[in-house]
């Protein structure tokens, strides 16, 4: 046979996502053709290598304790269904802790090695510049797509254009939020068309010294540079990070995201000199984001200056906040719970694009796309992971909730599970994790021929 040409799937990047899910279908007897570019005379901004799975930055999956971390239990569920990442990780450690950290070199020479020599896989080194008008495709060219075939995807999903700066305001878990300090309301109560009683947004008030110290804090706190190519990338006036907006004058904030105008505290039945609003960020409302704090302070000096404001003295992060280049669709709106694009089935997206954040999450979406591309083409219509396993909550951000207004990118964190509120906030996590592990088990009992 011709690997190259005599396929059933092609999958188009050979990154986190688009290895994966090659894997999973060579595993499960079709046969792939993985196009990547990188080798073929073309490179993306970021990545250095012709390599397989390159990590374009940090070295590291972060934690692999599946007990109380969420991306740890995704590390697990991902080992669970035979992933390559996960697989080709393990002779690539280093010394990291309670994180699983690699050799990028070794491990993406691992990755490639595997694929190579899977007798049901053709990497084929060269650019895809348009979207396949048929046969079943995995696209999985991720947060740097290359411009001709962003443009094309971008007409396929009715974007304008699909790579900008990703604003993105950092969200915080509810139950490490003080709501003595904060109170419900919105500004001036009013009723937003869907009704409710107005008061859909946490408000932590400040007085004058704490404003003005934060403004400081904002102007000093040392901040993440543009890199020489994100200067390229339009750069759009709603999107302006709040410490730009600090540094043009005291009051500019006050009169911004800032604004106290309309909202009585009600210990003091006055407006404050300044409030903080949160808006929930999920149907559970157990996350909730920061409005109009999208920022390019680094990550600890973000929790440093944050944890300043009334009320969120011991807040917990989903997401911290940043501003970088990132392609990705609308895919609540856009893809059906098998990843497929609705208004053309033929194609799956997997990966960063997807509006899932992180090489394992990257790569966990990948998974899916592979193994529902399989079971599509093998008849054997393959479930959704429950919504309580990492898998699930992670598929559950990606395609879960079409009425989305502004979705964004979000690593798996446990505020996309349902949530167990009978249980003690410190046994929390493990009850989460320990259920996962049922449900995934049961899911996995499921899927085993009778
Ligand atoms: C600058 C930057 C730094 C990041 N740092 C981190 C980090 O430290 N930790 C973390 O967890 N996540 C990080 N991310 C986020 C993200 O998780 C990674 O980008 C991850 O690699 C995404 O996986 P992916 O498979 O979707 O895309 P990628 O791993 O980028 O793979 C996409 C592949 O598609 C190829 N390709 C693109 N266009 C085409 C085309 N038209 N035809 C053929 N091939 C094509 C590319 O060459 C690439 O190999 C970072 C992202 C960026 C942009």
């Amino acid at each position: 046979m011709d690997k190259a040409t005599d396929h059933q799937v092609h999958v188009i990047g050979g990154g986190l996502a688009g290895t994966e899910a090659a894997w999973q279908l060579a595993q499960a007897g079709i046969k792939v053709r993985l196009s990547e570019m990188r080798g073929a005379g073309d490179m993306t901004p970021a990545h250095q290598t012709d390599g397989l799975a390159e990590l374009v930055c940090s070295n590291s999956f972060r934690s692999d304790d599946a007990d109380k971390n969420a991306v740890g239990l995704l590390h697990q569920e991902m080992r669970r269904l035979g992933s390559l990442i996960m697989t080709q990780a393990e002779p690539a450690k280093v010394p990291a802790g309670s994180a699983l950290a690699v050799d990028r070199d070794v491990f993406s020479q691992g990755v490639t090695r595997a694929l190579a020599e899977h007798p049901n896989v053709a990497v084929v080194r060269e650019r895809v510049d348009t979207l396949p008008t048929s046969g079943m495709t995995i696209i999985a060219t991720g947060p740097l797509t290359a411009p001709a075939l962003a443009a094309s995807i971008g007409q396929a999903a009715g974007m304008d254009h699909l790579a900008f700066f990703d604003a993105i305001a950092p969200v915080l878990h509810y139950d490490s939020i003080d709501m003595d300090k904060c109170w419900m309301a919105n500004r001036w109560d009013k009723i937003g068309p869907g009704g409710g009683e107005g008061k859909d947004y946490i408000n932590c008030p400040m007085n004058r010294e704490q404003y003005q110290a934060f403004v400081q804090g904002l102007i000093d706190g040392e901040k993440t540079e543009f890199k020489e190519w994100e200067t390229n990338t339009p750069y759009f006036e709603g999107c302006m990070p709040i410490e730009v907006m600090a540094s043009r004058g005291p009051e500019t904030l006050r009169h911004g995201p800032m604004k106290p105008m309309g909202l009585d505290d009600p210990r003091t039945g006055r407006w404050p000199y300044a409030v903080v609003q949160l808006r929930q960020d999920n149907a559970s409302g157990t996350l909730w984001n920061m409005v109009g704090f999208q920022t390019k302070l680094k990550h600890g000096a973000q929790v440093e200056l944050f944890r300043t404001i009334p009320g969120l003295e011991k807040a917990e992060f989903a997401r911290l906040g940043g501003l970088h280049r990132n392609t990705f669709i609308q895919s609540p709106k856009l893809l059906d719970p098998t990843l497929r694009l609705k208004s053309a089935p033929h194609i799956r997206f997997a990966g960063q694009m997807t509006g899932c954040e992180g090489y394992v999450e990257s790569a966990a979406i990948g998974l899916l796309a592979g193994r529902f591309a399989a079971a599509e083409l093998l008849g054997q219509p393959l479930p959704a992971p429950p919504p309580e396993t990492a898998l699930g909550a992670l598929l559950g951000h990606v395609t879960g909730n079409e009425a989305t207004a502004d979705y964004q990118p979000m690593n798996v964190n446990f505020g996309l599970f349902p949530p167990l509120e009978d249980v003690k906030k410190k046994q929390r996590k493990e009850a989460m994790t320990s259920r996962a592990r049922a449900a995934l088990g049961q899911w996995l009992g499921e899927l085993q021929p009778a």
